[in-house]
């Protein structure tokens, strides 16, 4: 399969000196989610699911950190650096090992799932425990980077934005137009950002985008950062997002919403696409649905075609499975 840099080559800032550093990422799949659409009281075929799961390293972020790591190739550049949940070091880390450079990933101390930790060891990144959330992390990662001269690969470097608005085209093209609708988790907020960037570009049709915030964690929800954001979705345990302005933006011009769900809620949604629709995603990615579902019973349905993002794969967030998933054992 060709690369997402090769695939989408005249929409990217790339040339032909560029070095690709790819895992074959992209082309995932866009599910119909019948279950997931009765649930919600609406039409069979209204509800698709875009499954981040099936990329490289199981989320998103391979989408901008195959261009990100490119681009820094290409630079020059002596290796790269960021601040992570979890699974922006473990795409670090592998897009890193594969280009061959160095990978220093900056982490919130006992608050990364444990097999996004393992990816970013088993790459070989270099691993800094940061006393402190997500936002402190970042903090600390972006002065140490211009110290030692290290390329950033968070979602502040413009490519990662770039390389994650690949998904809108996919989207696009696997529907034959945009969707009405998207419902998506916001943590850092540069997913949504690339979205919209994503189907600005392309013209023609745009979803209302409807992104949503973990209650304990919902910065653009309040309006204002949150100092100790808690959640179980750690993707999204985020309390002062870098890219808020282009969140905003999104919602504003796309005439969406940006809303929150509970814990409970999320982790309902959870269950249920792995339960009832065979997608086993992780607890943040399951926010979008949550939110898709809230907004259905409180009446506020809506019309015509919705994509749900569902941004990384169940399996690297095991210990939530374990304490949230009843195992059911057989009497045969
Ligand atoms: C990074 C991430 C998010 C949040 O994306 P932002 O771009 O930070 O808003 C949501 N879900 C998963 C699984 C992620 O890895």
């Amino acid at each position: 399969m060709k690369s997402l840099i090769e695939r989408w080559r005249g929409r990217l800032p790339v040339t032909g000196r560029t070095p690709v550093v790819s895992l074959g990422e992209g082309g995932t799949p866009l599910i119909r989610a019948d279950r997931l659409a009765r649930a919600a009281g609406l039409p069979p075929g209204s509800v698709h699911l875009k499954f981040e799961g099936t990329n490289p390293t199981g989320s998103f972020k391979d989408r901008g950190m195959t261009l990100a790591v490119s681009k820094a190739l290409e630079a020059g550049s002596r290796g790269v650096l960021c601040a992570s949940t979890g699974n922006t070091a473990a795409s670090a880390a592998a897009y890193a090992a594969k280009a061959g450079l160095r990978c220093v990933v900056f982490l919130p101390r006992g608050a990364v799932a444990r097999g996004k930790l393992m990816q970013a060891a088993a790459h070989g990144a270099e691993i800094v425990d940061v006393a402190g959330n997500f936002d402190a992390a970042l903090r600390t990662a972006l002065r140490t980077a211009e110290r030692k001269g290290l390329t950033v690969v968070n979602s502040s470097n413009p490519f990662r934005i770039e390389g994650q608005k690949t998904a809108a085209f996919e989207v696009a093209e696997a529907m034959g137009r945009a969707p009405d609708f998207q419902f998506m988790p916001v943590g850092n907020a540069g997913n949504i950002t690339a979205y919209w960037k994503g189907y600005k570009e392309l013209g023609g049709g745009r979803p209302r985008i409807m992104g949503f915030q973990a209650a304990g964690a919902a910065p653009l929800v309040l309006g204002h950062p949150v100092k100790a954001p808690r959640t179980v979705a750690t993707a999204i345990r985020i309390g002062d997002p870098y890219s808020r302005d282009g969140a905003l933006a999104a919602r504003d011009e796309s005439g969406g919403a940006i809303g929150s769900v509970t814990d409970s809620q999320i982790l309902a949604a959870y269950r249920f696409l792995a339960r009832e629709e065979g997608v086993f995603c992780e607890p943040a990615s399951a926010a979008g649905v949550a939110g898709l579902l809230k907004l259905c019973r409180s009446g506020r349905k809506p019309r015509g075609t919705v994509v749900c993002v569902l941004t990384g794969h169940g399996l690297k967030d095991p210990d939530t499975a374990a304490r949230c998933i009843p195992l059911r054992r057989s009497r045969l």
